[in-house]
Parts: C-alpha cells; structure tokens; sequence
C-alpha cells in the first residue's frame, strides 16, 4: 500500500490517529506547531517533541506515514524583486505554480489547487493544457508553506492567499476546502480567513455550497464577459452554467452572507474594453453588492487575442466607477516572470521538448 504524506491529514484527522495509536490527542497541538508554525522539515529529529509523540512519529513513519512533499524545481524573480515563481514538483513528476507577490505593505500567494485544469478558458495556459489531476490536502498546504518560507527568509511574512492558480478550486472542492482550514488553523500557518480568496470559473452547485457552507473565504468570480455568447466562447463553462444561472447563485450568495462579490474581468483588446461592453456589465451587476478588478491579459502561446490598450482600459474602469460599482485595475505583477497561470510550467515543457527552441522572455502578469 503506498504511503500516505503527514502533510496531507487534517488537525482532526490527525487527532484521530493520535487516539486510535493510544496517543492523547492534545499532543497533536505540538506536532501541528512543529510543522506548520516552524515549518520544519523533518519533524522526526525535532526535541521540540514529546517522548510520546516522537515515539508515535517514528513508528508511523517506519509504518504508514512519509514526509513526501513537492520539492521546489524551478524559481524564477521579477526584475522588480516584488514577485517570485516556484514550480512545485509533485511525487508523480506533474508540475504545479505557486506566486508570492508583493505589495506595500503586504505579501499575497497564489496557489494552484488542481495539476492541469478541465475548464479549457481559450485564454489560460493552464486551460490550454487539460486537466491532469487533483492537488491532496498537503499538495495545496505546502505551497503555502513554500512562500511562508521564502518571505521569512526575507523577513516578510504572508498574509494573504488567493487560489488563482492552475486549476479550478470548486471542482476539487471538498479537498480545497480541508487544506484551508488547516492553512488558518493556528498555531500552524495562521492565515485568517478573511485574508483568503477562492476564484471561481462560475461552477455554480459549488458557489451554492459554498453559500450554504457559510465558509469565511471571499468569493471572486472570474466573469470576463456579460453575454452567454461572447462568455461561452471564453469560458466554456458557461455552456453548462449560463449568466442567469451563475448571476442568480452570487445572488443568492450576497444576499444570505451579506458579502461583496468579487468579479473578474480580463480586458481583451476589441473583444470585451469598449464602452458598450461596460454598459452591458453594469446591466448584469444590477442590484448587486460587486466589486470588478480588471485585470490586463497575459498573451499565451494558445490564443490570439491582444492585451487592451491603456486609454480603453481607463476609460471601461472610469464607466463601471461612475455608476457606483468599485473597479480597479489589477497592479501588474510579475511582468517579467511568466506569471500568469500556467505559463512558467508551460515554458518548461517547451524548454524540455527538443524540437522546440527555448521561448524568448515574454512579456506577462499575473491573473
Ligand atoms: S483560467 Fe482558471 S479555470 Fe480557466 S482554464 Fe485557467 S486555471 Fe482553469
């Protein structure tokens, strides 16, 4: 039988095989700090343990448990110093992205939580290559604790996390959801809730969930379009889960938490920056407590579209915010790194194929 990874049990599951072990299950507090608050990475020489719990770990490392985590393979900085991308090696070979981005006064990862994606959005590198497989409670934990531990190093610490990397969170949800609550459980990584965004594509029976759920998290949709025509040739999920379907879920989702939506908007030159497409944005938001962030297209090798101009990027912010909906313009991040979704491991696998040159360094950022 393969080994099961410490990293991917949950505090209560890890109380659990405390109990069942003969272990008081309170000793799971130190083991818990240990890994997640020092972050240490081999917790079986640690004297920070007690004679019981070391014992226990010994044994069930000898027996059930590895301390297999992804392994760090590729970094790459902005020029700027202000973003970092990890590639994580998973145990299986398949490689994920992990972003730490700066900001004044505070540092934000973006984590992936699926190898690959089946959502298929025309524009992403991660859709462009397919769905692979899901991330496991501690494939997603430890690339939280991958950027905890660059920004400590630099004498930062992280506050904010946003799942917006490979993968669609909802489609993984129930695992997404255990790794967030170890990620804020303290004293372990001790992210608070509030400080958490989970992305979606619009999988609408998982926004409902979520809703019913109560979950703490800020919820972001990425919207791009207002139109079932102009999203379904974005975003093929919205063949499955048209605008009035998703619309009525962050409805339902405003209205019951009393929460902001949070709506993503990719500009993409002549496809959806016009004044015209703001109108019919607003149209969609009617009545809604919305927040739009725009965010500037990363060019990807898969799709053809063009990264908006600026006075049309001002102009569509300047539209939405004169009728009352707060907008931003998403800071670029990353611009030098191959930052967007995707695209570093993307790179790679070209840099890896003999047939194909090494691409040149690409303008892009982070979405
Ligand atoms: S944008 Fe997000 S949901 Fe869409 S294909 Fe890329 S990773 Fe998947």
């Amino acid at each position: 039988m393969p080994l099961e990874s410490l990293y991917d049990l949950s505090f209560k599951t890890l109380q659990s095989r405390l109990l069942s072990d003969g272990v008081r299950p309170i000793h799971a507090v130190q083991l818990w700090k240990l890994l997640y608050y020092e972050l240490e990475p081999d917790p079986n020489t640690s004297d920070m343990l007690s004679p019981p719990l070391r014992r226990w770990l010994k044994a069930a490392l000898e027996e059930s448990l590895t301390l297999s985590q992804p392994s760090v393979c590729d970094r790459l900085d902005s020029s700027d110093g202000l973003t970092k991308k990890l590639l994580l090696r998973l145990h299986d070979g398949q490689e994920i992205e992990t972003v730490v981005m700066g900001y004044p006064g505070r540092f934000t990862a973006c984590i992936s939580s699926q190898a690959g994606c089946a959502m298929g959005c025309v524009f992403c590198a991660t859709g462009q290559m397919g769905f692979v497989r899901h991330l496991s409670h501690g494939e997603i934990v430890t690339q939280v604790m991958e950027a905890q531990r660059l920004l400590r190093a630099e004498g930062n610490k992280l506050r904010n996390l946003v799942l917006m990397g490979m993968g669609e969170p909802l489609h993984n949800y129930d695992v997404v959801m255990e790794a967030l609550a170890s990620v804020c459980h303290l004293p372990g990584i001790g992210i608070a809730p509030s400080r958490i965004s989970v992305s979606t594509v619009g999988l609408v029976p998982g926004i409902i969930r979520f809703t019913e759920e109560r979950l703490p998290y800020s919820l972001a949709i990425s919207l791009h379009a207002a139109t079932d025509a102009e999203r379904s040739a974005l975003l093929p999920v919205n063949q499955r889960w048209p605008l009035s379907e998703l619309m009525e879920a962050c409805r339902y989702y405003s209205r019951k938490l009393q929460r902001k939506v949070f709506f993503g908007w990719t500009l993409i030159a002549g496809q959806n920056d016009s004044a015209d497409h703001a109108l019919v944005l607003l149209e969609l938001l009617q009545g809604l407590d919305a927040h739009v962030n725009l965010i500037r297209l990363n060019r990807t090798a898969g799709f053809s579209g063009r990264t908006s101009e600026e006075p049309s990027t001002t102009a569509f912010q300047k539209a939405i915010q004169e009728a009352g909906v707060p907008c931003t313009v998403r800071q670029y991040r990353g611009i030098d790194v191959a930052a967007g979704c995707g695209q570093l491991r993307a790179d790679r696998q070209k840099f890896k194929s003999p047939e194909i040159e090494c691409p040149p360094n690409k303008a892009s950022a982070v979405s």
